[in-house]
């Protein structure tokens, strides 16, 4: 018989009790929350040092919450990354989940629907709980794993579509401190709907009170348009090659081109700003995808970005009015790249990244197992790294290797997710 491949969640923690709830359990949490609330300072009283057992009840009614215990709930608000995109088309040679391209076929995205209901769903316990709860709700915590952010695209009903901004504004209603993170490969210069929403990011961290307090640019010999231009030149295609190396580097300018608003020179910010330049030391791989290939890169990315700078100097002047404000934008670029750190540490030898590696350090079997030790050692710190599937599914995950839970939030939309990496199969953990 074929073992069903999930950790039971709930028998870990005190307070995993699930059971339909009565109006006594309710109130006797609205009870619970009001004694909390008197005793303590406004919002002081945190949801993980709460007696969970008391608490259960309160979310009585709340729709995505049905089925859940309030120790589910509390871990999903404090440690589940909400992956709003599932999949991601820059096929990176180096991408430790090896995340695949969209497809029709699994459930890739979230809907607008199911992530009004979940913020709906928190507001809602919120109130019940009172403002002297502090609901952390995933602050500072990305809303991707394997995806980039640019292909953020989420639908209602209508059809309508939703992108990266609107989903965080959306998020940001559960808590006024949240605040999230944005990565991004960069786009296709030529795709006016990516250019667009770009624009719109920039301005948006330009308002104040915005809340993506990070934006991280990769740039490395990974992507797959760069890492195709390097096989094609291994086959003796140079031309092609050059070709797609152009296209690259067109993109990466164009990237830190739109982005100017936010690095500009006297410009006070509230977010951090910076490039995830990765490549692998030319010692450890046999493929020219390597750290010269990375100086290559920046070099050349800079020099598209310096011409497209005096390209608007002599034109509309949209960001630059002088030579010397195109000085200082290369400058402060220069600088940021430069400020990057990147090393080898900095690409795991897992999922696709293994191929790069003439000596890959550990097996995926092995890694699996690891994986089981480091479960049995986040239960004793009191928590797991969780994620929160388009279809409202949790897995708890590390590095490239995943598990189901027996959590799920009680969303609308349901269809096959794929798995996050590596997933451990057949698998039942018994404590
Ligand atoms: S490394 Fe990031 S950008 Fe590249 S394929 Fe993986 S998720 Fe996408």
């Amino acid at each position: 018989m074929k073992i069903t491949p999930i950790i039971n969640y709930s028998t870990f923690f005190k307070g995993g009790l699930r059971r339909p709830l009565t109006q006594y359990d309710y109130e006797r949490a609205k009870k619970y929350c009001k004694e909390k609330g008197e005793s303590e300072k406004p919002a002081k009283a945190k949801l993980e040092k709460l007696d969970e057992d008391k608490l259960n009840g309160i979310q009585k009614g709340i729709k995505v919450f049905e089925g859940l215990s309030m120790k589910d709930i509390s871990e999903i608000l404090r440690h589940g990354y909400l992956l709003l995109n599932r999949g991601c088309n820059n096929n990176c040679a180096h991408c430790g989940y090896s995340a695949a391209p969209y497809s029709i076929k699994t459930q890739d995205r979230m809907s607008w629907e199911d992530l009004c209901s979940l913020v709906e769903g928190i507001k809602e316990l919120k109130t019940r709980m009172g403002s002297q709860i502090a609901t952390p709700v995933w602050l500072n915590r990305a809303l991707f794993i394997d995806s980039d952010c640019i292909n953020v695209e989420i639908y209602d009903k209508k059809g309508n579509s939703y992108d990266y901004v609107d989903c965080v504004k959306k998020i940001a209603e559960t808590n006024p401190r949240y605040t999230t993170q944005y990565d991004t490969s960069g786009w296709n210069p030529k795709n006016d709907e990516h250019q667009k929403r770009a624009e719109k990011l920039v301005n948006y961290m330009l308002s104040p009170n915005n809340k993506i307090s990070q934006l991280y640019i990769s740039l490395n010999p990974y992507h797959v348009i760069y890492a195709k231009a390097q096989s094609l030149k291994e086959q003796g295609e140079g031309k092609k090659a050059k070709k797609l190396e152009k296209k690259y580097y067109e993109r990466m300018a164009n990237v830190m081109f739109t982005l100017t608003p936010l690095v500009m020179p006297d410009k006070k910010i509230n977010y951090r700003m910076g490039f995830l330049t990765r490549a692998i030391d030319s010692f450890q791989t046999d493929t020219t995808l390597d750290e010269d290939a990375l100086k290559d890169i920046i070099k050349n990315v800079l020099n598209k970005l310096e011409k497209m700078y005096f390209k608007d100097l002599m034109g509309e002047r949209k960001f630059v009015k002088s030579k010397k404000d195109i000085k200082d934008l290369m400058y402060i670029y220069k600088d940021l790249i430069e400020g990057c750190d990147s090393t080898t540490e900095n690409i795991l030898p897992l999922g696709r990244a293994q191929n790069l590696f003439i000596e890959p350090s550990s097996t995926l079997e092995k890694r699996k197992t690891e994986f089981l030790g480091e479960l049995k050692k986040e239960k004793n710190k009191g928590h797991f790294a969780l994620a929160i599937n388009p279809d409202g599914s949790v897995v708890t995950f590390t590095q490239d290797v995943s598990a189901k839970t027996d959590i799920s939030l009680n969303f609308e939309k349901k269809g096959e997710v794929k798995p996050l990496g590596s997933e451990i199969e057949n698998f039942v953990y018994i404590i």
